[in-house]
């Protein structure tokens, strides 16, 4: 255990290219992958990672790089966290596996008891825990469908919540995750976001829930909605932060209804946003909870967690699956949660946020190109649009991105147009590293949008 501690100090929070980007030996892997691998799947950066620790990845060649990715949100208690290290490794020799709807265990309760604590509202719980985001959300559906006995889910443009049949019918954008993988599954009703950069201008939250419950009114009735699901700040729909009000207006409109409001707090959920949960941002309670990325400091776990009469309203044996909850996930998932609370990466995030936009903003005055910068806490963004109006500017987005690259910080784009640069570095993140990531960022957007 010590060695592995030693391992992880090892990794020096610092920037260092030693090498070209990609060095040889990840243009090595990389052919091999060519070989190998399907084209189906893409990789943001061109290097392969060797080992990472804190804030920090190190490629296969001896380069370090600045993480301003998370792996999508996921460590955000930092790469190969000590405390999560250990709890992973004490599992791994007691039991990796039994499968709890054959031999259930203790950590799978501990982390639905957390669930419970964490999530908004003190009312009776229950949790199911699964493998990814996207089988949490059908799961959310599924028993939103038998609790209610109606079929129709509501959703919103940009909304993202899987790749898998059911959940990409919930998903917005067809170019990569859709197109040509239909037919997607039937009862799904997309209506507009609140989208304050992208609205009339002046549109409150209200009005903007009004021009979506009106669509759903005339043209599902609201008796038949059986969930509202929405991501309370989008994430690869480009960090869209709704107008105030507009979720606890949709929050109001299911408990009149009788239609299950279902949070999707997958990759906003767990400190992300300066919070343990988007939603309470806005003081909302949402049935249902769905989590992930954040939860278990990279292993692959998520969870369902809401109302004791809804979860429970699904017959024995009508939710599992032969891996959900694995042992060792959930021994990371108490671990992770533990560190973010003796370390307080709520209050982290929120003084990422108070480091990163004053910087943004800098950039929006100095380039032009910025149209908005958004988000909460350690999820900020910058929506790049052509100088002085809100048209989207995807080749200038992946230009930065890559410039970022290539000068060794990890930056993440999203959008349905491809035009948002999103930030999620791992909460603890030192700020001096995020200094040096954010001066790489200005200068990239000044080789490739010079000011004027
Ligand atoms: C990533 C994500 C998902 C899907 O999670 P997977 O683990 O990739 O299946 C669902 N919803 C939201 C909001 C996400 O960000």
């Amino acid at each position: 255990m010590t060695d592995v501690l030693a391992r992880t100090d090892a990794v020096t929070q610092e920037r260092r290219l030693v090498t070209e980007v990609p060095g040889p030996r990840s243009r090595e892997l990389a052919a091999r992958r060519a070989g190998a691998v399907t084209s189906a799947v893409g990789s943001v950066l061109p290097v392969y990672v060797e080992r990472a620790g804190g804030a920090v990845v190190v490629d296969v060649d001896g380069n370090s790089f600045i993480d301003l990715g998370s792996g999508i949100a996921v460590t955000s208690v930092g790469h190969a966290a000590p405390e999560v290290v250990a709890a992973v490794q004490a599992q791994v020799a007691a039991f990796t596996h039994t499968c709890f709807m054959v031999g259930p265990y203790e950590g799978y309760v501990a982390v639905s008891e957390e669930l419970a604590r964490l999530t908004p509202g003190d009312h009776e719980k229950r949790t199911a825990l699964f493998n990814s985001g996207a089988e949490a959300v059908e799961n959310a559906v599924k028993v939103a469908r038998v609790a209610t006995r109606r079929s129709a889910v509501v959703v919103f443009d940009h909304a993202y919540h899987g790749r898998t049949n059911l959940t990409m019918a919930l998903t917005a954008k067809n170019m990569p995750y859709k197109n040509g993988f239909g037919p997607f599954a039937g009862e799904v009703y997309r209506v507009p976001m609140s989208y304050p950069f992208r609205d009339e201008p002046g549109m409150t939250g209200e009005q903007a829930a009004a021009r979506a419950l009106a669509l759903v009114e005339t043209q599902v009735g609201g008796e038949n909605v059986a969930a509202v699901l929405i991501e309370p700040i989008q994430g690869e729909g480009g960090f869209v932060v709704p107008a105030p009000g507009f979720l606890p207006a949709l929050a109001d409109w299911c408990a009149r209804s009788g239609a299950v409001f279902i949070a999707d707090e997958v990759q906003t959920g767990f400190c992300r946003t300066g919070a343990w949960f988007a939603a309470e941002h806005e003081g909302v309670v949402p049935d249902l909870v769905t989590t992930a990325k954040g939860m278990a400091g990279g292993l692959p776990l998520a969870g369902l967690t809401g109302r004791a009469e809804l979860l429970d309203a699904v017959h024995t044996g009508g939710l599992g699956g032969t891996y959900g909850g694995n042992p060792v996930a959930c021994a990371a998932a108490l671990a992770t949660i533990a560190t973010m609370r003796e370390q307080d990466l709520a209050g982290a995030a929120r003084a990422i946020e108070a480091a990163m936009l004053p910087r943004l903003r800098a950039l929006q005055e100095r380039t032009g190109v910025i149209g908005d910068v958004r988000g909460r806490g350690a999820m900020l963004a910058a929506e790049i649009v052509r100088p002085g109006t809100t048209e989207p500017d995807a080749g200038l987005t992946a230009a930065i991105s890559k410039a970022c690259h290539a000068e060794g910080v990890i930056t993440l784009t999203a959008g349905t147009f491809g035009n948002v640069l999103r930030f999620l570095p791992p909460l603890v993140i030192g700020q001096e590293l995020l200094a040096d990531a954010l001066d790489v960022l200005d200068a990239a957007f000044a080789a490739h949008a010079p000011a004027g």
